[in-house]
């Protein structure tokens, strides 16, 4: 089966979160079972938990916070565990397990958070309009988890995600064309919040990128995150630790480049950089090839994504190879969205075996329809 296949959308069509979520947990009942013990071992490697029930114990208390901030996604997410026939704390971890890894476990000192993982997110304003598109890179091991939801609740916000088997969703575009991308931070602040896909999810289903803001600004958070949200008119770039929310980008008509460290200076006292990180070496690279090959358009943006310039510290990420390691990281799909057309491209893996999906809104409603760029 081409690897393309994994990524061909799942629509859920769902008015019930409930109901949603256990449809998602039943169509995907063995892959969830196996990514979140994946997941729960590698937080118990890589992060300062006693055992499993200290994990769980902690991985419970994100449950009402949920419940409070975001009751449909609660439901989705009680759903997902019921159809896969797992605890909800378990997809608790699924969901926000590098959030958890940062997160002081009950047992004491923090360990070696590990993975020097990553994405490279950029956003450019071409002959198009916005285009906003991410390498979507985590440990090796997850890529045959990933998957595409399109989520067209009869009475709902329409949601193409980029997502695992048992995961709310990871980046997107929603109906009312807000795109939001993620990079990881990892941040020495981090406490019980909001479980981040359901925040990812809840922007998405914004009503222009100016709401889904506003919105994250409302956010208690876990631990850190660059957020970029665009709908084609306005553009918010936010470095986020689990306390803090800096805005440290602006501006719809500029190019936006993030990796996986801090711009600001308040948060970069926040931070935790993990040995070995390649964080620096993708931003300069995405710099330097955005300044040389001037991308004006999604096809200039997917090249840059693709670009192994450097490898195996590449763009299009290949850190597995490098220390023989399948827990390291490696792309494992590229996204790119065009917010004011109601379009998406999604691929999985690498580059070098690009199959990209092109995808659509069937309902899409652009934000903002007037108005000055802002
Ligand atoms: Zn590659």
């Amino acid at each position: 089966m081409p690897a393309s296949n994994l990524l061909q959308p799942v629509r859920f069509e769902q008015d019930d979160a409930r109901a949603r979520g256990r449809a998602h947990g039943e169509l995907w009942r063995p892959q969830i079972h196996e990514l979140a013990e994946l997941r729960v071992a590698l937080c118990l490697e890589r992060a300062g938990y006693r055992d499993r029930e200290a994990l769980e114990r902690v991985a419970a208390a994100h449950l009402p916070v949920l419940a409070a901030e975001e009751p449909a996604l609660h439901e989705e997410l009680l759903g997902i565990a019921e159809g896969a026939d797992l605890s909800p704390e378990r997809v608790l971890v699924l969901n926000h397990y590098t959030d958890l890894r940062d997160i002081p476990g009950a047992a004491g000192p923090q360990r070696d958070a590990g993975e020097p993982d990553g994405c490279t997110a950029i956003y450019l304003y071409g002959e198009h309009g916005a285009v906003l598109g991410q390498t979507w890179d985590m440990h090796a091991t997850a890529a045959p988890f990933v998957r595409v939801m399109h989520l067209l609740p009869p009475g709902g916000v329409e949601v193409l995600c980029l997502t695992l088997t048992g995961c709310l969703g990871l980046a997107g575009l929603g109906q009312h064309g807000v795109a939001v991308t993620i990079n990881n931070l990892n941040s020495t602040d981090a406490r019980v919040g909001l479980v981040w896909p359901a925040l990812v999810r809840s922007m998405l289903a914004a009503s222009d990128a100016r709401a889904a803001y506003e919105r994250l600004l409302a956010a208690p958070l876990s631990s850190g995150h660059h957020y970029m949200i665009a709908d084609g008119r306005a553009y918010f770039g936010v470095e986020c630790s689990g306390e803090l929310k800096v805005l440290t980008q602006v501006g719809p008509k500029a190019a936006h480049l993030h990796t996986n460290h801090c711009f600001d200076p308040v948060l970069r006292g926040r931070e935790r950089l993990v040995p070995g990180t390649t964080s620096f070496a993708r931003l300069d690279m995405a710099t330097t090839l955005y300044a040389q090959q001037r991308p004006r358009d999604v096809d200039g943006l997917w090249a840059l994504l693709g670009s192994h310039d450097g490898y195996p510290r590449s763009i299009c990420a290949h850190v597995d190879d490098l220390r023989g390691d399948p827990s390291a990281s490696r792309t494992c799909a590229r996204i790119a969205m065009m917010p004011a057309h109601g379009r998406m491209r999604v691929a999985p893996g690498c580059s070098r075996d690009d199959q990209p999906l092109e995808l659509a809104l069937d309902r899409f409603v652009p934000a903002a329809a007037a108005g000055p760029l802002h």
